[in-house]
């Protein structure tokens, strides 16, 4: 099976890497250090036991990648549509372009380019962190879970049994939309905060104001999500969200990771999917309003910050 890779930053790169011992592997990136390093040096994965380098190819120029099985896009998600773009020229017309990518409304970006046919999502709880070029941190493990396509049941499982072969333990979820919103909901709570105060995730649980914010934010979103339909994986969002920033709570969230390195941020698929969805569905989100516009007023203003 050959497989591309759209987007080798972290996550890309790490899956990659992996995915490269059972299948032929291209990484396309237009970061040009970071593929020159791979292409002379390989890989090189830091994992908890010790690093491994894997061989596998590497491109800049989209007309180097050949007929593609399966590309997983793993671009932030505002350069979504470009990734699609690119997968459109090597995707083969009966290959299958998955997302794991956080938030919600890549899948949507992905198949008005690609075809509902084609477009394909999951949700992973690996996580990684660039080091530098050609040099990648596998910051955590967990599963991966993606949704069933009708039809295609068998191309699934085959591409779920492969993953699960390097390490990448995948499950066909009957309910991928609960999982994915499970997540949303507990980004909604800490990346937008995180970023604004320029905090760790940790200081949500323990700051009282900061904890209220968090909270109200994460109802807002539970509302919403009930509004959907959508069931949730826990119990108490609450709770779940308080425990997950005293679990992370000396990491610095990707929204965070982003606003101080001036990049966009991922607000559109998170704070931001509450605000589009809370007020088609007549759900009043005020909490989510002006997170989401704090978060791009920051954007909009990157370049005027006095330090
Ligand atoms: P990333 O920030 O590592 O990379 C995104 C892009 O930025 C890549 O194209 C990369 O080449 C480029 N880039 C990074 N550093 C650069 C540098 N110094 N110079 C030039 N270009 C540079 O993105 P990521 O963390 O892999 O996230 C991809 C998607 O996966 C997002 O949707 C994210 O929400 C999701 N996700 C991330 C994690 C994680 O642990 N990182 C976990 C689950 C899901």
């Amino acid at each position: 099976m050959r497989i591309t890779i759209v987007g080798a930053g972290a996550m890309g790169s790490l899956f990659g890497g992996m995915l490269s011992r059972v299948a032929e592997v291209c990484l396309l990136d237009p970061w040009a250090e970071h593929i020159a390093a791979i292409r002379r040096d390989g890989l090189r994965i830091e994992e908890p036991s010790g690093d491994v380098v894997a061989a596998l190819e590497a491109a800049t120029d989209p007309s180097e990648v050949g007929p593609t099985d399966l590309a997983i896009i793993f671009v932030k998600s505002h350069r979504t549509q470009w990734a699609s773009e690119m997968a459109a020229r090597f995707l083969k017309p009966a290959g299958l372009a998955l997302t794991l990518q956080n938030g919600i409304g890549n899948r949507d970006v992905i198949a008005r380019v690609l075809g509902e046919h084609r477009a394909w999502q999951g949700t992973t709880a690996h996580g990684a962190t660039l080091l530098g070029p050609g040099h990648v941190r596998h910051a955590g493990s967990g599963l991966t879970h993606v949704e069933n396509k009708p039809g295609l049941e068998e191309q699934i499982q085959e591409i779920a049994s492969l993953f699960g072969q390097v390490g990448i333990e995948t499950h066909v979820s009957p309910d991928v939309d609960s999982l994915l919103w499970g997540k949303l909901v507990i980004n909604v709570g800490i990346n937008a905060l995180t970023a604004l105060l320029r905090v760790r995730n940790g200081v949500l649980s323990e700051a009282e104001g900061p904890r209220a914010l968090m909270e109200r934010a994460v109802e807002e979103a539970v509302q919403v999500a009930h509004a959907k339909g959508v069931t949730l994986p826990y119990a108490d969002p609450r709770q779940r969200v308080r425990e997950v920033a005293v679990a992370t709570g000396a990491n610095l969230s990707s929204m965070l990771q982003d606003v101080l390195r001036g990049s966009p941020t991922e607000i559109d698929v998170i704070n931001g999917v509450i605000v589009r969805q809370g007020r088609q569905l007549g759900v009043p989100v005020p909490v989510n309003e002006s997170l989401t516009a704090l978060v791009k007023a920051v954007e909009e203003t990157y370049a005027l910050r006095s330090e």
